[in-house]
């Protein structure tokens, strides 16, 4: 193994949390900062030629290799863990951006409700009527304080959205539940499809509050406060799971990196797959990783930032032997507890005319928040919490949507009678999905798998990880509401997954999986504090959606960067001051 030269600050991970922490540490102190990504260099220009539904979206050229690595994952800790081998469920990413190079691009802040959601849960329900598995928690950092840190993140990347709460004042246009922001989005909402306006004047005929989405993804020319200009979005429909050709869809390469690459304390080492973190007498002394070439190569450094995604930042640790492991037996241990995704639902809804589905953009979207959180739930439903039912314009490309049918409209999957109904279908068909809150249970969590390797002979990352019957009626409650809205939107609805199935590692749903690495105000219940810095070890941050005690419906790239800059005020302002436990 080759000793390099020691850094002040090394990164693990170059995605949206490690590149955001990268560049407030380089342009505000003095210190000198590498990032270690293991994947592959990007720039926009990478993205302007081969644009290919099938290499991009189906064979999923910009994600994770699970020849390299995966995970295992097992519905209960009665079962053997089996090894993921085709990526459905989530879709981690890999390279320079990470998962932002080819993210949606939805951008929402989260409810006050949703970082204190224990406390609310205790309060609306008492704690003794709660179900004894459920394992949700405070997060030690409120709406409040993260409300300036999610303005700067939104300006960064010039967020396109209607405010629905300016500074307590209910606007139109905008999410009336939203909280308070104190000011007005960057830029205007992105235009909505036609599909969208039907929505939304079926949702409002039936008493709902629709809004468009906010959206990463720029409705007009931008200029951030770092100087760096994007065009607007051309609707081009090749968005999720691609980097944006234009430019327009926020990424990491594209906002972040142009003012990294002008800093002298900025080293940006791709191909470096990070396999340990080095510490001794409770401090952090450094990484260890292999090189592009197979190399192996101790990193010292007088700071560590862990930034490799939720599921890096748990294996990490867990690899690196720091923290203790959850164990769902005895509630004790930290690291692996809390682990969430996000439950979905899927009713589509056929129309009787073509809607131009093409165009569309990735986090275009109408959005009904009038039962997130738990607004507006009634006690037969049997219901925690909810989520936000949406529909989304994201652009319907060829071999994704074509021969999305109605049940029974060809006798068979192939042949003429297939054919001709499929042409008939095609651009008809639209979906209502939920983006449901998950909460965390006891029996949910990650830990080592005691059986199946990476690439270099190191366990895979185990999930143990089922739905409950909270997430299944929720999926009830999201068709119940679905169906009529698609009907009185003109169309003919069905339902297209099963609502009682277990959970599915096959079916994509959404690449937010949370938990693992949980922030909180005491050891005892987090592996870190409110700042992002562990319990045990300061000079070790980890930061990303792994901090997160439970998912709450929205997506939470946005809120992933809010924190990140939370928590690099507080190591620049006063960690790097006088180092030692910010809390
Ligand atoms: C198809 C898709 C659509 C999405 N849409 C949305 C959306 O609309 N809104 C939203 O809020 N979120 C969305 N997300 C989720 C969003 O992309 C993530 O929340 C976000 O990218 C997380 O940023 P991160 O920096 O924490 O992790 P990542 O973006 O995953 O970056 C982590 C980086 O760490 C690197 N890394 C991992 N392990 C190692 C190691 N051992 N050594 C070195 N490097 C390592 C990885 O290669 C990666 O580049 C979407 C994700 C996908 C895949
Ligand atoms: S839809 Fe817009 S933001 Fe998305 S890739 Fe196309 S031009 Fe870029």
């Amino acid at each position: 193994m080759t000793n390099l030269k020691p850094v002040d600050v090394a990164i693990i991970g170059g995605g949206w949390s490690g590149l955001a922490m990268a560049k407030e540490i380089t342009t505000r102190s003095g210190l000198n900062v590498v990032v270690l990504e293991r994947g592959m260099p990007r720039k926009t220009s990478d993205y302007a030629l081969g644009m290919d539904e099938l290499d991009y979206a189906h064979r999923l050229r910009m994600m994770q290799n699970i020849a390299d690595e995966t995970i295992t994952h097992r519905h209960s800790v009665r079962d053997v863990a089996a090894p993921v081998r085709q990526y459905g469920s989530f879709l981690p990413g890999t390279g320079v951006g990470g998962a932002g190079e080819h993210w949606n691009g939805a951008a929402f802040r989260f409810m006050p409700e949703m970082f204190t959601l224990r406390s609310h849960m205790n309060r609306k329900h008492g704690a003794a009527k709660l179900p004894a598995d459920l394992d949700v928690q405070d997060w030690g950092v409120t709406y409040d304080e993260l409300e300036p840190y999610y303005w700067y993140s939104e300006q960064m990347m010039g967020v396109s959205g209607k405010a629905g709460n300016l500074r307590g004042k209910i606007l139109p246009g905008g999410n009336p539940f939203e909280a308070p922001r104190q000011n007005e989005y960057p830029t205007p909402p992105l235009k909505n499809s036609q599909a969208m306006d039907l929505f939304e004047a079926a949702a409002k005929r039936l008493g709902h509050h629709p809004y468009t989405s906010p959206a990463a993804n720029l409705s007009q020319t931008y200029t951030n406060p770092d100087g760096v200009t994007r065009p607007a979005c051309a609707y081009c429909g090749f968005c999720e799971r691609f980097g944006c050709m234009v430019g327009a869809k926020s990424q990491p390469s594209n906002t972040l990196l142009p003012v990294l690459q002008r800093q002298k304390n900025f080293e940006l080492r791709t191909g470096s797959w990070v396999r340990k973190i080095v510490h001794k007498d409770g401090r952090a002394t450094g990484v260890q990783y292999v090189g592009a070439n197979g190399e192996e190569f101790f990193q010292p450094a007088g700071l560590v930032v862990l930034a490799s995604f939720t599921l890096n930042n748990v294996r990490l640790l867990a690899l690196s032997k720091i923290g203790t492991q959850y164990d769902p037996s005895t509630r004790k241990g930290t690291l692996g507890r809390y682990l969430t995704h996000q439950v979905d639902s899927a009713t589509r809804v056929f129309m009787d005319k073509p809607l131009n589905l093409f165009m569309g953009s990735g986090a275009l979207a109408m959005r009904l928040p009038d039962f997130d959180g738990d607004r507006g739930l009634k006690p037969e439903e049997g219901l925690l919490r909810f989520g936000m039912l949406f529909m989304l314009a994201p652009g319907s490309r060829p071999i994704a949507n074509f021969a999305a049918l109605p049940q029974g409209a060809a006798p068979k999957n192939w042949g003429p009678e297939w054919k001709k109904a499929a042409l008939q279908w095609a651009d008809r068909v639209i979906t209502i999905g939920l983006a449901g809150e998950h909460l965390s249970y006891r029996g949910n969590f990650m830990d080592l798998d005691p059986t199946y390797t990476d690439k270099f002979g190191d366990p895979l990352l185990r999930f143990t990880l089922n739905w409950t019957e909270h997430e299944h009626k929720q999926r009830d409650f999201a068709a119940k509401l679905a169906v009529p809205l698609g009907r009185a939107m003109g169309g003919k609805t069905d339902e297209y997954r099963n609502p009682r199935a277990n959970y599915n590692v096959i079916n994509y749903q959404t690449t937010h999986v949370q938990g693992g690495t949980s922030m909180g105000a005491s050891p005892d219940m987090s592996v870190v504090n409110r700042y992002s810095q562990h319990w045990n070890m300061s000079n070790l941050f980890v930061i990303g959606a792994s901090t997160f005690p439970q998912n709450p419906s929205h997506n939470p790239t946005l809120t992933v960067l809010a924190h990140t800059y939370f928590a690099a005020d507080a190591l620049i302002k006063r960690y790097l001051k006088n180092p030692g436990k910010l809390a």
